[in-house]
């Protein structure tokens, strides 16, 4: 696990498998984490690392209901999960999915954990809409079409923009559903231009250069899945790439 400062009040801490990201963004008292780690002794050793670096967690926030995304509470138990109502709803429509597919990802891994997953009572976000954290505002946008549901998560104030899984510089667009997905590149473009740090759910974080680049070269890989995009050109993707060709080719 590896913690980087993106910005005075934004740190963004990865996960040694998947490089799966969490952010921890902080305003006035109060500070909230986006996404979680995966191991158990990550989310064990995370609220102090973030403690230290000065982010009291007192919100948690999931950019989509992929399992991955959703271990905030076996770090911060005592807290409430917020999500968005695309994902607040794929939670009501598929119950026991997340806590499955972690369960299956376990065993793959050889992960024994305490405790299984426990979403707990989560809260439904509006989206488009608006999180008060402290004295400022965080921004919620859709970013459907990897998962049928997602939200990106923009702290203007900051810079700081949390795109949940797109723009990947490791993981090629991994495509539920082609429109949509199309959709949100298109509205992701004007809140790049507007940040300085745009943070995938896998992967490093970006500049806002950067970040304009994977667009482009995921919109072109998007028309037709002609070849992958470069530098992402690995077994594992290409397998990615076999799927997506299968279902939208
Ligand atoms: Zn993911």
């Amino acid at each position: 696990m590896r913690a980087v400062g993106v910005h005075q009040d934004a740190v963004v801490v990865t996960s040694r498998i998947w490089q799966t990201t969490c952010t921890a963004i902080r305003a006035g008292e109060e500070a909230m984490l986006i996404d979680s780690p995966y191991f158990p002794d990550e989310l064990d050793a995370l609220p102090a690392l973030l403690q230290q670096a000065g982010f009291d967690i007192t919100a948690l926030l999931a950019t989509h209901a992929d399992y991955d995304h959703l271990l905030g509470r076996a770090a911060y138990p005592g807290l409430a999960l917020g999500v968005g109502e695309s994902t607040a709803r794929r939670l009501r429509s598929d119950p026991g999915v997340a806590q499955k597919e972690l369960r299956d990802a376990d065993a793959e891994h050889y992960v024994v954990r305490d405790r299984p997953l426990s979403l707990g009572s989560y809260q439904s976000l509006p989206v488009p809409g608006y999180v008060g954290l402290g004295d400022q505002e965080l921004e919620l946008h859709p970013a459907e079409g990897h998962t049928a549901d997602g939200a990106a998560v923009f702290a203007r104030w900051a810079g700081v923009l949390c795109v949940s899984d797109y723009l990947s510089d490791v993981e090629i667009p991994m495509v539920h559903d082609l429109e949509e997905y199309r959709a949100t590149l298109s509205r992701l473009a004007p809140l790049i231009e507007a940040a300085e740090a745009i943070v995938p759910g896998h992967g490093s974080p970006h500049d806002r250069d950067t970040a304009l680049r994977l667009l482009d070269e995921d919109l072109e890989y998007l028309d037709g899945f002609a070849k992958l995009p470069p530098g992402r050109d690995t077994a594992r993707q290409r397998a990615i790439h076999a799927d997506n060709v299968m279902k939208h080719g």
